[in-house]
């Protein structure tokens, strides 16, 4: 609770430094608890069933079903599920945006919580370790933060003693995945990571968290990367889904 000389304070600074949505820089109502602008949490949308029970894409509305897609058919990836919360565009692209490349650390903040405020986010207790999708050493030096560390910290503030960012290393600073399609993206990332041997992942239970879910080429690289060192099982936890 505030003191009556502290809500005058917030208040005059309410006046001063008016509130800013995080995605569009519109003014955001005074003592608002989310920092988006009524427009922009408009745009908001969620992933929503009938979803592939393994790689969590959407599928059509036909049936209501939950059923695997034809990709997870053909040719199952290596790990057991993969769940994203919303889609990849305004305003979660641009805050997530924020966060990676302005070190935005608010704005994913204010995505996460509005994501748990849905009361989606569980890390059941069945999980022995988190691990962020790593950056190369050189990217984040020139970043200053890994975003998909941000983003599990904010994610599973209840399990932070399980977050484990060295498990993985990621040993090639490769190009932008964006620039490239399905097949260049999986040569570009062969070899791109490694598991630590100082970290025991044998048996393990493993949710690795990432930004974006776009073709699942980074996740599916690092989920091969754990279970050849031993994980028992990995399941995946995207913010977004492109
Ligand atoms: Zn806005
Ligand atoms: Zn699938």
């Amino acid at each position: 609770m505030m003191t009556g000389r502290q809500k005058m304070i917030a208040a005059m600074l309410d006046i001063l430094y008016p509130p800013r949505c995080h995605a569009c820089g519109d003014t955001v109502r005074a003592g608002a608890e989310i920092m988006l602008c009524r427009s922009c949490l408009s745009e908001l949308t969620f992933i929503k069933s009938p979803l592939c029970p393994r790689c969590g894409k959407e599928l059509d509305r036909v049936g209501h079903e939950d059923h695997f897609c034809t990709a997870c058919l053909k040719l199952p990836p290596p790990f057991a599920r993969a769940r994203s919360f919303v889609h990849f565009k305004p305003p979660a692209r641009t805050l997530l945006h924020r966060l990676k490349f302005h070190g935005d650390t608010g704005a994913a903040a204010t995505l996460v919580k509005l994501i748990a405020r849905r009361g989606e986010i569980r890390a059941k207790q069945e999980y022995d370790l988190i691990v962020p999708v790593p950056l190369h050493p050189s990217r984040l030096r020139k970043r200053g933060l890994n975003q998909a560390l941000v983003l599990a910290r904010l994610l599973f503030p209840a399990e932070r003693l399980k977050i484990t960012p060295a498990a993985l290393v990621r040993l090639k600073n490769t190009i932008a995945q964006t620039d490239l399609d399905g097949a260049a993206r999986r040569k570009n990332l062969r070899g791109a990571f490694a598991a630590d041997p100082s970290i025991p992942l044998r048996g393990r239970r493993i949710i690795l968290v990432d930004d974006v879910y776009t073709t699942g080429t980074t996740v599916t690289e690092c989920a091969q990367t754990l279970k050849k060192a031993g994980a028992e099982l990995v399941d995946i936890v995207t913010v977004a889904r492109a």
